[in-house]
Formats: structure tokens, C-alpha cells, sequence
């Protein structure tokens, strides 16, 4: 590795919350940074401003852009997707795996090379332990600008699928939102009562790290698609007991609406005669609907 890739000049495209803290850890780590944002927003310090979306890719073999969403990278570098012939295109605005396939297509029809990535951070971790970077699509581009990733988070490279870095990133993103969920509904349960959060919240979160175990054991068996490996409390038992959650709920008051969903899935299960399983088969009910 030389010092033209260790301290590669890169361009940032895009200066809002994100984009800022991307510019910032690149500065920090060394890099010379050019950056170009639709609006006047404060340039971070050190770094370059272009004046226009084609001066800033001009600057940089390798582009970053953190916009809005897919709407804005196509409004952005469509104009200006001549300029970036030859070059690094990474995009780290969130969008669908459909987008990002798109975009790579795109891409690969200009000659620029395109890596995808979905960031698992907010924009204080930037630069910081605990910060990572889903990466997929050109192998060459994450190989290559390596440095420069490595000094924004923990960098993870899926494949050469451009719409695996998305998928998985918003996998995560439901499993965190489903755990809102029950976290909001169980506030609201005890809160209903009189409880205060922060009176509940330490043995919820002891409750949710000893829960965490759930998700080896249901790997296994989602693999193998065999729900009977190591039940210890079986789908018929859950079935039962699962409508005293949404009774409960109604009876202090408090709406359902968060923790229902899964009533029918169980329900559904139960009647495909899988009772003695465990509740990981409702995945199959899931994959059912594609
Ligand atoms: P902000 O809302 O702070 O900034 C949005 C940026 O997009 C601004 O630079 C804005 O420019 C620009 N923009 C919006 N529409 C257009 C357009 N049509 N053409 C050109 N530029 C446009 O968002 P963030 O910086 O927080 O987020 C950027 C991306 O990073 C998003 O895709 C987000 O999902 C993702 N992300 C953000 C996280 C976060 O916690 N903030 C966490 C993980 C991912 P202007 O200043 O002119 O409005």
C-alpha cells in the first residue's frame, strides 16, 4: 500500500449530519478532503469547497456521497456522471438493495466504479470504536481505498452484490426496530400503572441481554429449516400464553397495536399442526408471502 491510497484525496459530496463527520474523520486521519453540498452549509475545516458537483469529483479518484436518499445521488451526479469516468464512486446514502443495484448498473454503463455501503452509525460514532460500514459491489474499490474506509468505522465487505451492503443493513435495521417496539409497548404497559421508565428500564434491559441468546439458537434451526432442534419453550405453550399480552394491554388501557402482528403468525402455525416446535418456524410464514 503507498501513500497515494493511505492518503488518498477524496471527494464528499453531500454536507449534512452525515456527510460533515465523514469529512471530519477523513481530515483527522489525514486525508485531503474536497466537499460539495447543494446549500451553503459550513465547510469543515481544513477541507476544500468546489463550487460545483463536477469540481469536487474532479479533485478525487474516489467520490463519497452521503445525500438525502437515492432521489438526490441520481439528481446529483447525473449531470455530472461524465466527470466521474475512471473513478471510485462510493455511496453511502441509504436506499433499498433495489436502489443500489440501479445505481451500480448505472455505474457500470459510465465506466465508474461503484462500491455500495450502509452505515451503521450515527454521525458522533463517525471515527470513533463502535462504528461500522457495510460495503458491497467492486472488490477493487474496497481493496483499494481501504484507508479511507478504515478511517470513518469498521469496514465490512458483503460481496460483489452491490444490493447486499442495503439488505443487510436494513435487516438490522427491523431487528432494532422491532425491539423499539416491545421496549415502547413495555414502557407504555408499566407506565399504564404508574411505573416510571426509569424505574423499569434496568430490569428490561438485564431482560432483553438475556433474551439476546435467541438469536444463535434460531440461526441454527432457520438453517437446518428444522424448528424442533433443542425446543425448549414450544410453539403450542407461546400460542397459548400470547393473548394475555393483547388482553393485558386492553385492559390497562393500552393500545396493542405494536405487539399484535405476531398473534395470527403463532395462531397460523398452531393450526399447521407445528405446536410442538418452536415459534422460529414462523419465518417460514414469512418467506410464504414473497
Ligand atoms: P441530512 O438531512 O443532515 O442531510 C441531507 C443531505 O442531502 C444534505 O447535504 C442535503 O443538501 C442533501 N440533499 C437532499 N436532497 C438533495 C438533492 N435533491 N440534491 C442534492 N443534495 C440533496 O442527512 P444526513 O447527513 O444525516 O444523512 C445522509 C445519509 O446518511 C442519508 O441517506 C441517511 O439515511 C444516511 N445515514 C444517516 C444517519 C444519521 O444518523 N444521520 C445514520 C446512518 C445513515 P442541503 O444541505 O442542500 O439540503
Amino acid at each position: 500500500m503507498n501513500e497515494e491510497t493511505t492518503k488518498a484525496q477524496v471527494t464528499v459530496l453531500g454536507l449534512g449530519a452525515m456527510g460533515t463527520a465523514l469529512a471530519a474523520a477523513l481530515l483527522a486521519a489525514g486525508h485531503p478532503v474536497t466537499v460539495w453540498n447543494r446549500s451553503d452549509r459550513p465547510t469543515p475545516q481544513g477541507a476544500t469547497r468546489a463550487s460545483t458537483v463536477s469540481e469536487a469529483i474532479e479533485a478525487s479518484p474516489v467520490v463519497l456521497a452521503c445525500l438525502l436518499d437515492h432521489r438526490s445521488v441520481y439528481d446529483t451526479l447525473g449531470p455530472s456522471a461524465a466527470s466521474l469516468r475512471g473513478k471510485a464512486l462510493i455511496n453511502l446514502t441509504s436506499g433499498t438493495p433495489a436502489h443500489a443495484r440501479s445505481l451500480a448498473a448505472w455505474a457500470a454503463e459510465r465506466e465508474i466504479d461503484y462500491l455500495d455501503g450502509g452505515i451503521m452509525a450515527v454521525p458522533p460514532m463517525i471515527g470513533r470504536p463502535g462504528a461500522f460500514v457495510l460495503y458491497s459491489g467492486s472488490q477493487p474499490v474496497f481493496d483499494t481505498y481501504r484507508p479511507v474506509l478504515d478511517a470513518l468505522a469498521d469496514s465490512r465487505f458483503l460481496g460483489t452484490d452491490a444490493g447486499m451492503a442495503s439488505l443487510q443493513d436494513i435487516a438490522l435495521l427491523s431487528a432494532m426496530y422491532g425491539q423499539f417496539m416491545g421496549i415502547l409497548h413495555a414502557f407504555a404497559l408499566v407506565g399504564s400503572a404508574g411505573v416510571t421508565a426509569t424505574e423499569f428500564a434496568p430490569m428490561l434491559r438485564g431482560w432483553l441481554t438475556a433474551m439476546g441468546g435467541f438469536v444463535e439458537g434460531a440461526a441454527e434451526q432457520i438453517d437446518k429449516r428444522d424448528y424442533s432442534i433443542g425446543v425448549v419453550s414450544n410453539l403450542a405453550m407461546q400460542a397459548a400464553g400470547y393473548p394475555h399480552l393483547l388482553e393485558a394491554a386492553i385492559d390497562e388501557g393500552v393500545s396493542p397495536a405494536l405487539i399484535a402482528p405476531l398473534r395470527p403468525l403463532f395462531d397460523q402455525r398452531l393450526a399447521g399442526g407445528h405446536g410442538a416446535e418452536a415459534i422460529t418456524g414462523v419465518i417460514e410464514l414469512l418467506w410464504e408471502r414473497k
